[in-house]
């Protein structure tokens, strides 16, 4: 790690949830985790700590300093919750699942009527929960997979969620996205800036991504510092 870069702490959600119906089924949704696990790899490799949350994914555990593997939404929330104060950055990439099954059958349903119905209930908005519930106040970053009107959508969810940066995906692409090597994104951020990152590896993104990130936490501190030493001055 050069001399002038600062140590940081960063909290990553990474891959899908699980939300089970009967002990061998579940509803869940096509998130590799990769772009999650690129973006604790390239934090790691900048010289940072890593938490990283993850989903069930089939990827090699990169050397953070925690990794905590969840199933449920609720159990991503449950961890998110737990760790997250003492994150200088939070990143969330996890496609978490918006709904769950209301109850989980305890036996195999068997098939006997034609037609059948799973009633679902909303699972809790980890990110839309940070700030307000949460309490978080280092930088925060949402993604955002959309497969139309991208930065109307991107726009709507930054403020939403109170983030300070949305890393939008167009996941109409087959190229990019899901599962995919690459990605291609547009970072949107808070101050009303944006950054398109052409098409790239999802490593080679995640190490963009960092780097704005590091930015924005210099920025937060250098702020804070600045209004803390003013108020000092006033009160000599
Ligand atoms: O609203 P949407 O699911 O598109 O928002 C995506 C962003 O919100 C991602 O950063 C995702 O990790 C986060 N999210 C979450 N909890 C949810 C749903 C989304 O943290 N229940």
């Amino acid at each position: 790690m050069s001399e002038d870069r600062k140590r940081m702490r960063f909290l990553v959600t990474a891959g899908p949830t699980r939300e089970p119906i009967d002990p061998v089924r579940f509803l869940s949704n096509r998130s590799s985790g990769k772009m999650g696990y690129a973006l604790a790899l390239a934090a790691l490799g900048r010289g940072h700590e890593v938490v990283l949350i993850s989903g069930p994914v089939a990827l090699r555990s990169p050397a953070v300093a925690e990794l905590i593997s969840v199933e449920t939404a609720l159990e991503m929330f449950a961890a998110v919750e737990s760790r997250i104060q003492s994150a200088d950055a939070a990143i969330f990439c996890a496609a978490v699942a918006d709904y769950r099954p209301v109850s989980v059958a305890e036996e195999k349903i068997k098939k006997t009527a034609d037609h059948m119905q799973l009633e679902l209930t909303r699972n809790p908005d980890i990110l839309g929960s940070a700030r307000e519930q949460f309490g978080f106040r280092g930088i925060l970053v949402g993604f955002a997979a959309e497969t139309n009107d991208l930065e109307f959508h991107a726009r709507g969810k930054l403020l939403r969620k109170g983030c300070d940066l949305l890393v939008a995906n167009d996941v109409s692409r087959s190229d990019i996205g899901f599962g995919s090597e690459k990605n291609e994104v547009t970072l949107f951020f808070s101050d009303g800036d944006r950054l398109h990152l052409a098409c790239a590896s999802k490593q080679e993104i995640a190490e963009e991504v960092i780097r704005e990130i590091e930015k924005l936490i210099e920025d937060r501190k250098g702020a804070s510092e600045k209004a803390s030493s003013i108020e000092l001055n006033q009160a000599e």
